[in-house]
This record gives structure tokens, C-alpha cells and sequence, in this order.
């Protein structure tokens, strides 16, 4: 890039008035602020969504939410307690058997469409809500979350009235009241990916958002109202882990989803093993990015980068291994550090970020503990020398080669932008690396050779393979993981088929 000197910028951007663009760091160009202005039309307290109505919780206690990305409280959440639970599935109940559970599927359908357009009337809102709340960038809420929630519901609307056709052959029945717990890194768009089928299917619902974000579902709540949705369709309970358990544990649930860490998803089988409930689990990913000496190598960087880069490496499926051709290898690393030293971090309201906050305090604290465990391992690290906002939680991207299998940086999910780099000689050393690992959920194969996609696509233990790209998704596609990332399946036929009885 052109020195600032040879290019003899005025000192004064004629634009804003304020100091002429200067290149920070060498490398990045500093930018005019780019706030999204949209207002997100926050309350300053949510209470629980139950039986069609926002009700205060039973004890009267309340949490913060926090942006992230400043540390200031946005607003404060109920509690629940077991007793809001158990209303909550008594509301489900009486909707199902009443209600939901008659209706036919035309019918249902377009309460789906009533939702899908009423998010995207407000679209911009909830970005701007989603991206205060959980730290994500807003071209990311903005451009990926929200539309791919609002397609969600269109996507299962079109089911609602053709499931004959979903098994063909065979009768289906919706499972009855479904209790779901979901995470934090997608608050909204995996909210959107259980309610969907659920209510598609017929069944009736409650579900608990994560701690720390927890304010796009009560503002879904307001959209369930505006559609005219039955009370009691669809119930929020908010609140930590024990209400989590306490969602999973209740008497009246057919079946359990959740979405989130493989440790959480180990206990819940534990507690429900022996009951008559049906349960999908969605866990955590080590996922490798695979890259040959044949593939396009600049198209394959932007690749890597936005697989493991893209919401701060809070992604289940993030490439966060990369095993890259002994031959190319050190020309992709050259590559990608040159690439990650002109990412944005900062700000994640601004239009120009491209790394935003990372979740939480503990969450950094986490990434911080496995990036340390590399260097005392023996990994060599990079990070550029960007300038982080000094409040708020962030985190510099960061590349480790020379890592080895027997590093924890290679095994352990870090759910950060952290990207773990090694090296292979031959396709099955590929296959073998890749399928080294406990869990199961995603690959991406960056080559040239149509045979060696479909060779890697099968040999590769992953619920989804990516093949020269990385982190597309669609409704109709079913997403999902092997070992232990879990099993069944969301999106798609298949992800219906979760969602009811077959004779
Ligand atoms: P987490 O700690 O497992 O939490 C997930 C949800 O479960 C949250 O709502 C949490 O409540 C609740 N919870 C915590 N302990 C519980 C318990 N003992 N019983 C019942 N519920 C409990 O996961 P996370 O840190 O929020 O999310 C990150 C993880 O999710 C990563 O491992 C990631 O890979 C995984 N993930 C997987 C997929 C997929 O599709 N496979 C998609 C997204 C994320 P709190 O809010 O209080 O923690
Ligand atoms: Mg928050």
C-alpha cells in the first residue's frame, strides 16, 4: 500500500471536518466512524414471555445485560424460577392440546409467514439489538443472522402445509410440548432454527435463551403477539443454567433440543437417559479447514479467514484448523498474516468492523488461558499489533503454526478467532488429521479436483464439508455433527423429522 507521505493526504478530511485518514500500524487505513443508527427500540426491563403475555418472574428477580463492547448495562432480564418453568410447560400444554395441536398446517403456515415478514420489517432494529447485545458485528447481524432467521421461518411455512411429503409413505404427528435451550453466539438465528420446525410441525414450545443474550428472543415475543400467535405456541424463560436444567428436566416435554457446549450436553444426557424423552443435541466443533497445493489460494485465505474470524470464532462450525499442503504452506501463511493485519476490530455497532467484542468477560478469559497454553506449548504466534478499544471485551486475531496434534490448541474447542495451523503431505495424512479429533461437525476442502472433493466429502467424518468455501448456510440444507458434536439435525427435511411421530 502507498505511504501516507507519498500520497500526501490533506491533514483534514474535507468529508467530517476531523483529522485526515492516517495509517495506523502500518498497514490499516483508519476509517471515519460508521455507526448503524437504527434505533434498537430496547425496554429497560424484560420479563418472561408466558402464555402470550410478558409476566414478571414469581420471585421478582431480574439480571443485566450487557453490550459487550462497552460493558454498559443494556437492560435487565427475569429470572425464572422452577415455578415460571412449570407455568411456562403448563401454557405449552394447554396450547397444544387446545389449540396448535388441531390446527391444520395451512393454518399454522401462516403464522410462520406472519413472523418471517414481520422480522424483516424490523430488520435493522433487531441487527442493531443483536450486535449491542452479543458483540457480534453489525454487517454480520445486519447481513447474515437476521435474514437467515427471517428465511428460517419461511423456509418451515412452506413445509407446514406439505408434510405429507416430508416422509413419504409414512403418517407424521407432531411430538407434542418441546422444551429447547440455545446459546449465545447465534441468540437469534438458533432460536429461529428450533422454533421453526417445532411450530411447523405443530409442536408447541418453551425455550430458554442464553444468559447473556437473551434480549432478540423477548423482542421476538413482541412479534409472536404482533403475528397473533396463540398464547401459550410458543414460551421465554430466562435465567442462567439451573433454569436451563430446569426446561430439560420439567415432567411435560416429548422431547429436548439443545444447542450448545459438549460439556453441558454430556450432563443433559446423563439426566435424561432413561426417561421417554426424545432429544437433539447441537455441540461444540474443532473442525479443519483443509487447503491443497491446487486450490486458489487467495480465494482459499479469504476463506480460512472467514471461517474462523467470522463472529469472533464464536462459531460452532468455525474453521479453527487449518491443515494446509506442505508445498503452499508457507506462502498461505504469509498470506494470511498479511490478510489479518488489515482486519478491523473495534466497535461493533461501526459498518466497518470486521472483528467485533468478544461475549463476555469469561469467554476471554477462556480464549486468553488456550492462546497462553500454545505459546507455553511451543506454537509459534502472530497477531497483529492492532489498537483495541480500551473498554469492553476484544480480542486480536491470531495464527498459530507449528502446532502439533498433542497441543490442547489443536484438540480443545477455544471459540475465539484463533486459528490453529498444520501441515499434511498426502491426502489421507489429510483425512487422518482432519478425522483426529473428537468431535465432528464441519470441514472445508479447498482444491481444484472435482474427485478429490468428493473423495474428502466422504472420508471425512464432519456432519457438513464445505468445498471451495466455507460457512454457507440454508434452511433447506440440514446442519449437524458426528461424535461428539452431537446428533440430529436442523434445517432440511431431516431437521423436521426431529420434530415428530412417524406411523
Ligand atoms: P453452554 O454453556 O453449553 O450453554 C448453552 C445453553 O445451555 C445456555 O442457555 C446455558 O445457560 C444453558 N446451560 C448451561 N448449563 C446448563 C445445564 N447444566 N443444564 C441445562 N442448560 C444449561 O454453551 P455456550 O457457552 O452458551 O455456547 C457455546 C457452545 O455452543 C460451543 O461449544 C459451541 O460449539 C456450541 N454451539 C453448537 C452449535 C451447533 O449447532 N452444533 C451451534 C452454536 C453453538 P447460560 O446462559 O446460563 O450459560
Ligand atoms: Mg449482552
Amino acid at each position: 500500500m502507498t505511504s501516507l507521505a507519498e500520497k500526501k493526504l490533506p491533514r483534514v478530511s474535507a468529508r467530517s471536518g476531523r483529522p485526515a485518514p492516517e495509517l495506523i500500524f502500518g498497514d490499516l487505513w483508519e476509517f471515519d466512524p460508521s455507526p448503524e443508527t437504527a434505533d434498537p427500540k430496547l425496554k429497560t426491563r424484560y420479563d418472561l414471555f408466558i402464555d402470550g403475555q410478558f409476566v414478571a418472574p414469581k420471585l421478582g428477580k431480574y439480571f443485566d445485560s450487557i453490550n459487550p463492547a462497552s460493558e454498559q448495562k443494556l437492560a435487565e432480564i427475569a429470572q425464572a424460577s422452577a415455578a415460571d418453568v412449570d407455568a411456562a410447560y403448563q401454557a405449552a400444554k394447554a396450547a397444544y392440546d387446545n389449540v396448535w395441536g388441531k390446527l391444520p398446517g395451512r393454518e399454522r403456515a401462516k403464522y410462520l409467514f406472519r413472523i418471517a415478514r414481520l422480522l424483516q420489517d424490523r430488520a435493522r432494529e433487531f441487527a442493531v439489538a443483536e450486535t449491542l447485545d452479543g458483540g457480534k458485528p453489525i454487517k454480520e447481524s445486519r447481513d447474515f443472522d437476521v435474514p437467515m432467521a427471517a428465511a428460517h421461518f419461511f423456509y418451515h411455512a412452506g413445509w407446514a402445509d406439505k408434510l405429507d411429503y416430508v416422509a413419504p409413505g409414512r403418517k407424521v404427528a407432531p411430538l407434542g410440548v418441546v422444551g429447547q435451550v440455545i446459546p449465545w453466539n447465534f441468540p437469534l438465528l438458533m432460536l429461529a432454527w428450533k422454533l421453526a420446525p417445532a411450530l411447523a410441525m405443530g409442536n408447541t414450545v418453551v425455550l430458554k435463551p442464553a444468559e447473556t443474550t437473551s434480549i432478540t428472543c423477548l423482542k421476538l415475543a413482541e412479534i409472536l403477539q404482533d403475528a397473533g400467535l396463540p398464547p401459550g405456541v410458543v414460551n421465554f424463560v430466562t435465567g442462567a443454567g439451573d433454569v436451563g436444567a430446569a426446561v430439560l428436566n420439567h415432567p411435560i416435554p416429548a422431547k429436548i433440543a439443545f444447542t450448545g457446549s459438549t460439556e453441558v450436553g454430556k450432563i443433559i444426557m446423563r439426566s435424561l437417559a432413561g426417561t421417554e424423552k426424545k432429544m437433539t443435541l447441537e455441540l461444540g466443533g474443532k473442525a479443519a479447514n483443509i487447503v491443497f497445493d491446487d486450490a486458489p489460494l487467495n480465494q482459499a485465505v479469504e476463506g480460512i479467514v472467514n471461517g474462523i474470524f467470522f463472529n469472533q470464532g464464536h462459531v460452532c462450525c468455525a474453521g479453527s484448523r487449518l491443515l494446509v499442503h506442505e508445498p503452499v504452506a508457507e506462502q498461505v501463511l504469509t498470506k494470511l498474516k498479511n490478510r489479518i493485519k488489515v482486519l478491523r476490530v473495534g466497535d461493533p455497532i461501526d459498518k466497518n468492523t470486521d472483528i467485533g467484542a468478544i461475549n463476555s468477560k469469561e469467554q476471554l478469559q477462556k480464549i486468553t488461558a488456550m492462546v497462553a497454553s500454545g505459546v507455553k506449548e511451543g506454537a509459534e504466534m502472530f497477531q497483529p499489533a492492532c489498537r483495541l478499544p480500551a473498554k469492553g471485551f476484544y480480542f486480536r486475531p491470531t495464527l498459530f503454526s507449528g502446532v502439533s496434534m498433542s497441543h490442547r490448541i489443536a484438540r480443545e474447542e477455544i471459540f475465539g478467532p484463533v486459528l490453529s495451523i498444520l501441515t499434511f503431505r498426502t491426502v489421507d495424512e489429510a483425512i487422518e488429521r482432519a478425522n483426529n479429533t473428537a468431535y465432528g461437525l464441519s470441514a472445508g476442502v479447498w482444491t481444484d479436483k472435482g474427485s478429490r472433493i468428493l473423495k474428502m466429502s466422504t472420508e471425512l467424518k464432519a456432519g457438513v464439508v464445505w468445498a471451495n468455501t466455507y460457512n454457507k448456510f440454508d434452511p433447506a440444507s440440514p446442519f449437524g455433527g458426528y461424535k461428539e458434536s452431537g446428533f440430529g439435525r436442523e434445517g432440511g427435511r431431516q431437521g423436521l423429522l426431529d420434530y415428530c411421530k412417524l406411523s
